[in-house]
């Protein structure tokens, strides 16, 4: 029998159509695997057996009556767990919500409900989603299914981890500066940051709220498609969410057609600090495009050296205001609520306790950003140079359909060492963080191991906001070429749990 564990999101969901297999046995063998394997993953926060369960047999029912499945009715997914859930712990990886039950659904949520998908559980994540490498969540780090010392990115490292140890063919993330690209990248998974206002952020925990975005994660570029048309759309709960029809992203990774097509390869996407095996697999694969008929074309952005430096007073800034809400009085922890102790008094101690060193960074950073002596100075300079990026981005997509890069400088690191420092960590997010400044699409897909040590290495492409369907265009026609030179680098090299 085939192990219903390997089979793709679009293959699983056939399968079930069909009658070949139901809902419940899929949703058992994903829990069978978590149960086999996580252990030494620590992927899940939550792992919600039972709501899986009933989740799959109302599929199997509905299946049984003859009603209409959803194109991914049955399959199952592991959830960020930085969306609410009604009725299940969502913590997003801190202490403060420790305990806390949901008494609602994202908009998220409610959409993979409704598309009868079955969410198996919450997976790990760095705390309030800062971070690169899921070390930073109060719940202890995830391991990289390719080497478990390694980080499996971040900070969806639990969505890309859960992905690349087959415990869930799909899984959701949020991209707020790399955080679904890089976890992709380090895992040969594919991941997309949707354009900005795609996917609803109504019930997803703010972290950088201008910043922040929902996408879909998957082992292939179609299944991250399919995903991708469940979760976007618009929705009035959100104001900033587009109210536009979703780009045709299932049609384009369909297709794969890159003929004519114009490649850009930005130069400020190289140099120092890239290792010698990305840029070769990174350079490989922009051959491989020319070979597939797309004209390759030069470029340069000069503002993009700028990004991490707006990035790291932009998105603090924005998380000081955020995380305001998180007082003790609301929701979560509450710590010296004794009768001696003020509300004041509360709330510090709650925070003390509840928030770890980076978001506390995180905190005292923005603070001080947007306090009025310094606002023009700090924050008022990163929106400056955000415009700048922006209009570098405008530029280029004047001249080209789509740019590519390597998704991150490095594979991953191994778990502890850029632990003690920030800078390093940051650095993470070198190649993402321009996107989200921007508010553009963008993609990671696999495209090979790094020679030096056989570790994933993604390759990035980035697309015009509403355009998102390039990305599953390019990536698609990449992918398949890719494999058919060397097989799928997850599917095919499955690394032994
Ligand atoms: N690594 C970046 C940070 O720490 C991005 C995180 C994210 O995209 N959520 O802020």
């Amino acid at each position: 029998m085939t192990d219903l564990t390997r089979l793709t999101a679009a293959e699983t969901a056939a399968r079930i159509k069909s009658g070949e297999v139901t809902a419940v046995e899929v949703t058992e063998a994903h829990l069978a695997r978590i149960n086999a394997v996580d252990e030494k993953v620590n992927a899940f926060l939550h792992v919600d057996r039972q709501g899986a369960l009933e989740a799959a047999r109302a599929v199997d029912a509905k299946r049984a009556a003859g009603e209409k499945l959803g194109p991914l009715a049955g399959v199952p997914l592991a959830l960020k767990d930085i969306f609410t859930t009604e009725g299940v712990p969502t913590t997003v990886g801190s202490k403060i919500l420790e305990g806390w039950i949901p008494p609602y659904d994202a908009t998220l949520t409610k959409r993979l409900k409704a598309a009868d998908v079955v969410i198996l559980g919450k997976t790990n994540m760095d705390e309030f989603a800062m971070g690169s490498s899921t070390e930073n969540s109060a719940y202890g780090p995830t391991g990289n299914p390719w080497d478990l010392t390694r980080i499996p990115g971040g900070s969806g490292g639990g969505s890309s981890a859960a992905l690349a140890s087959f415990q869930a063919p799909l899984a959701i993330g949020t991209d707020t500066g790399g955080s679904i690209r890089q976890p992709a990248a380090v895992t040969a998974t594919v991941g997309v940051k949707p354009t900005y206002g795609a996917v609803s952020r109504y019930g997803m925990v703010a972290f950088s709220s201008s910043l922040d975005q929902g996408g879909p994660c998957a082992r292939t570029v179609l299944d991250a498609a399919l995903l991708h048309e469940v979760i976007a759309g618009h929705d009035p709960l959100d104001s900033t969410s587009i109210d536009a029809p979703v780009p045709p992203v299932v049609e384009a990774a369909r297709s794969g057609d890159v003929r004519g097509m114009r490649v850009g390869v930005v130069r400020e996407f190289s140099g120092e600090g890239y290792q010698a095996g990305v840029m070769q697999r990174f350079e490989e694969s922009v051959e491989l495009l020319r070979e597939l008929g797309a004209e390759v074309v030069e470029l340069s952005c000069p503002s993009f050296t700028k990004a991490l430096a707006a990035y790291y007073l932009i998105a603090p800034s924005e998380c000081s205001s955020n995380l305001a809400r998180f007082d003790a009085m609301r929701y979560g922890l509450r710590v010296g609520d004794d009768g001696t102790h003020s509300a004041e008094e509360v709330t510090a101690l709650t925070r003390e306790a509840g928030f770890g060193d980076e978001v506390k960074r995180r905190i005292m950073l923005g603070t001080y950003a947007l306090s009025s002596g310094y606002y023009d100075a700090y924050y008022g300079s990163a929106q400056k140079v955000r415009t700048l990026i922006t209009r570098d981005f405008e530029r280029a997509f004047g001249e080209v359909d789509v740019i590519v890069s390597p998704t991150t400088p490095t594979t991953a690191f191994p778990i502890g060492e850029r632990a003690d420092d920030p800078m390093a960590m940051y650095l993470a997010d070198l190649c993402t963080i321009p996107s989200n400044l921007a508010g553009n699409s963008a993609m990671s897909l696999p495209c090979g191991l790094a020679p030096e040590d056989g570790l994933p290495v993604g390759l990035q492409i980035i697309a015009p906001a509403m355009a998102d369907e390039r990305l599953y265009r390019v990536g698609s026609a990449v992918e398949a070429a890719l494999q058919a030179r060397w097989g799928h680098p997850l599917l095919e090299e499955a690394p032994s749990l």
